[in-house]
């Protein structure tokens, strides 16, 4: 044949992928592209570039942010969005900065970032686009160029994503002063900076050692040992952790949690400010929190880089939605709490359901991780099915996709993440695997 195929036909005959045409055209020249690069202009086979070409605009469609289910067991999968969050809201304006009862400009602060001030018991609290924000806002905002921040050896962490608590404080113009040693801190070396340095110190920084643990000989200086020094204490608790106690849970706080910093435990035992995110154990979308000492607050939020991250109406009222259940104490009303507390019977009965429709997959106890760099070396029981052989590529190309783990040349789906309403969806994937192998 003397013409390669027509990029507008091919184009066409994808129409049933819902791809918008300018996307459709692209595959379909690029898979005429291939075609003619490696049979020549004449050599061409219809078929195959509209084969081709679909298989492209398939890929292209894998690329689209959607909803997937999170077979992983992994509670907070960072590549996942983290916490699983419901929002549905029409087109309509809201009152994101602007006061109802008095007809003025309003803060952004005055809707969720009051009511979490409220559930961790702190005066005031602002909200930015992650945590990451949260620090640096922090920094640029309370240090600056001139100004120094003490923080302990042991807690320069690189938290993941290029974030390094070194590099934060540089971009922010702070000066780092390092105190004590990797493994062991104390007061006595935090009141020797804030001697030595006095005027130039802004604020003493405490950082959780999120994703690691130093173990053997160690010491490190809670919140409570640096009050008193005449500087403000900020504390990055980064999980979100709202209280240890966990009033939202029925049940009190699971075990797993124990030895996580809570944002009111952290400000009860003298933090002038926590920093945390809002999509790990707080449960709500990408969002940083600043909560505590309203004079401090206000110093951050008049700071021009908070212009830079602060949080538009969506998330806010994600936020807010968040916060109301927390103050409610509806903890069944936050997804990220219903599927960490469920007990491991109810995922065993949902397991041996999913697997009887399957027919190939076994029940399988299993263990579960809390994720998103919190909680190192945390697991807890689970439950869900598990299949021979890795089928992870094949259930990915599924509608929703599902995202599973594989352990031992075996595909295992935790249903711990999955939500029970997608576990009759699961079945069918999981039983369509079975005649396609
Ligand atoms: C996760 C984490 C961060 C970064 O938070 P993001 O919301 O991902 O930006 C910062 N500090 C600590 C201690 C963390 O655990």
């Amino acid at each position: 044949m003397a013409h390669p195929p027509s990029v507008d036909r091919i184009a066409r005959g994808l129409r049933r992928s819902g791809l918008p045409d300018p996307l459709l055209v692209d595959a379909a020249r690029a898979a005429i592209a291939e075609a003619v690069e490696r049979d020549g202009h004449d050599g061409v086979d219809p078929d195959a570039v509209a084969a081709r070409a679909a298989e492209l605009a398939a890929e292209q469609s894998l690329r689209l942010l959607q909803p997937v289910i999170n077979a992983t067991g992994v509670l907070l999968h960072t590549n996942l969005g983290r916490a699983p969050v419901a929002f549905h809201h029409d087109a309509r304006y809201s009152n994101v900065e602007f006061r109802l009862d008095r007809g003025t400009r309003g803060s952004r602060s005055d809707h969720a970032g009051t009511l979490l001030a409220r559930a961790c018991g702190a005066e005031a609290a602002l909200v930015v686009n992650n945590n990451a924000a949260a620090v640096l806002l922090t920094l640029a905002a309370l240090g600056g160029p001139g100004r120094a921040a003490v923080a302990s050896r042991g807690e320069l962490v690189e938290i993941g994503g290029g974030f390094r608590i070194p590099d934060v404080m540089a971009a922010s113009g702070t000066e780092l002063i390092e105190v004590g040693t990797t493994n062991r801190t104390r007061r006595a070396d935090f009141e020797r900076a804030v001697a030595a340095a006095g005027e130039r110190i802004a604020l003493l920084l405490k950082v959780h050692q999120s994703n690691y643990r130093i173990v053997g000989f160690t010491e490190t200086v809670e919140v409570s040992d640096l009050t008193g020094l005449g500087k403000p204490v900020v504390a990055d608790t980064g999980s979100g952790l709202l209280d240890a106690a966990c009033p939202w849970l029925t049940d009190g706080p699971p075990a797993w949690l124990a030895d996580e910093p809570a944002a009111r435990q952290t400000l009860a035992e003298g933090a002038d400010l926590v920093l945390f995110s809002g999509d790990k154990l707080l449960g709500g979308p990408q969002a940083g929190i600043i909560a505590g000492r309203a004079d401090l607050i206000a110093t951050i939020g008049r700071h021009p880089l908070y212009r830079a991250v602060r949080c538009g109406g969506l998330v806010l009222r994600a936020l807010q939605d968040l916060a109301l259940a927390y103050l409610d104490r509806r903890g069944g009303d936050i997804p990220f709490w219903r599927m960490a507390t469920r007990s491991v019977e109810e995922l065993a009965d949902r397991a041996a359901a999913v697997a009887a429709a399957v027919g190939a997959a076994r029940p399988e106890a299993m263990q579960a991780v809390p994720g998103g760099g919190t909680l190192p070396g945390v697991t807890f029981p689970s439950y869900g099915v598990a299949l021979d052989g890795d089928h992870r590529a094949a259930l990915r190309q599924l509608q929703p996709p599902v995202i599973a783990r594989v352990e031992d040349d075996r595909t295992l789906c935790d249903l711990r993440t999955v939500d029970p309403a997608d576990d009759a969806r699961l079945a069918t994937a999981l039983a369509a695997l079975g005649t396609t192998p």
